[in-house]
């Protein structure tokens, strides 16, 4: 079959028209025909070899496709999910075969009995087992998410929220928006996005704007144009969303204009109640922090190699909740889903064959805007 594999780290991927086919599906496995397959920043420090993880490697951890066979554990999990063969999927790669037995799988928050998506005992598709960029893949019943029928949604509309929306609906959660699926408790409430324009970015904005809260979305001057296209997009819903242009704005600058000129003395009340912290640079997390008035709370998404520096007083003076998430639950996978199929959210792709993988890395790293997906439909 057709895939792309990653033989060597720092190197192109080698297209191939006979990797090997998955045997039938066992246990709680699923065969899914891959529809579409995104990338993720991770590959690109999956490729530079800093994650240590084994090659060959077939990657991509957020696909969609559709159900093929059905493995003999999976039955009644597909069942539960409304899953049969035919059924459109997507894919995240987190947890699969999870081990049932250690913490995150026996404590994990209301998921499926006996499964957590944080088991370290569990594989990860696109990482430690082949993943999207292949025209079959086997996956777990329990890691996958049905697409709901309202909104046609395309395969390639779904990959990409398997990684980036998962994660940034996590990161809001985490935040203090209610996900629960209305305008919830937005009202009078600023949530401020670093990277706004970004992968995960573009797509928390329109979370957060159409779950009722005021956004401030934060990001450089060459992520402008989008943010505006992703705000037009919004409609209504976009008349909540600030942007700022950091190579423009300073963060004290941004506060007075959104919130006023604040009383002596009185600085700390004004701001943001939660921030978003997704680019890997210091002056994202400053301004993160900074635009927060006292008790907000700082969500880091992004995890730079070298470390952020951050002031103790943050947290001890102005009350400061600084927290981390990793992708999310499966009940968060699942209400992202349909709540972008029913509101409309959706990221904006840039769509490629498979025989061309590398040319999309290589748009990934000139920095071209938006998720980069490919649609195993498409022609070379
Ligand atoms: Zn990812
Ligand atoms: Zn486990």
């Amino acid at each position: 079959m057709r895939a792309q594999v990653l033989e060597r780290f720092n190197a192109p991927y080698t297209f191939t028209t006979t990797h090997p086919e998955p045997p039938p599906p066992q246990g709680h496995e699923l065969l899914v025909h891959v529809r579409a397959a995104s990338y993720c920043h991770t590959d690109a420090v999956f490729a530079s070899g800093a994650m240590q993880q084994g090659l060959p490697r077939v990657g991509s951890h957020e696909f969609s496709g559709v159900v093929e066979k059905i493995g003999p554990d999976a039955e009644k999990i597909a069942e539960a999910k409304g899953l049969k063969v035919g059924s459109l999927v997507g894919v995240p790669g987190r947890a699969f075969n999870a081990c049932g037995q250690c913490k995150e799988c026996t404590e994990n928050g209301g998921d499926m009995k006996g499964y957590g998506v944080w088991c370290t005992r569990a594989g990860n598709l696109g990482m430690t087992k082949d993943g999207g960029f292949q025209e079959w893949c086997l996956v777990d019943a329990r890691q996958v998410a049905r697409v709901p029928d309202v909104g046609s949604m395309r395969a390639a509309d779904i990959a990409p929220l398997m990684c980036a929306g998962v994660t940034v609906w996590n990161a809001l959660e985490t935040a203090g928006v209610d996900v629960s699926g209305g305008k919830g408790n937005g009202e009078g409430k600023y949530i401020a996005i670093l990277g706004a324009g970004g992968g995960l970015g573009h797509l928390g904005v329109q979370f957060a704007a159409k779950l009722g809260w005021n956004v401030v979305a934060v990001d450089t001057t060459p992520a402008m144009g989008m943010l505006k296209e992703v705000v037009e997009g919004l409609g209504e819903d976009g008349k909540r969303v600030t942007t700022v242009d950091v190579s423009k704005e300073s963060v004290d600058d941004a506060k007075k204009r959104i919130f006023g000129e604040a009383e002596k003395g009185l600085e700390g009340e004004k701001g943001c109640d939660s921030s978003i912290i997704l680019p890997e640079s210091q002056a994202a997390f400053d301004f993160g922090m900074s635009v927060l008035k006292n008790h907000g709370t700082c969500v880091c998404v992004s995890f730079p190699k070298d470390g952020w520096k951050f002031k103790p007083g943050d947290l001890v003076f102005r009350h400061i909740k600084l927290l981390g998430v990793l992708t999310g639950r499966n009940r968060q996978l699942q209400a992202m889903v349909d709540f972008a199929a029913k509101t409309g959210v959706r990221a904006k792709i840039r769509t490629y064959p498979l025989e061309k993988l590398n040319e999309l890395v290589e748009d990934y790293h000139r920095g071209v805007g938006g998720k980069l997906v490919v649609d195993m439909e498409m022609k070379p």
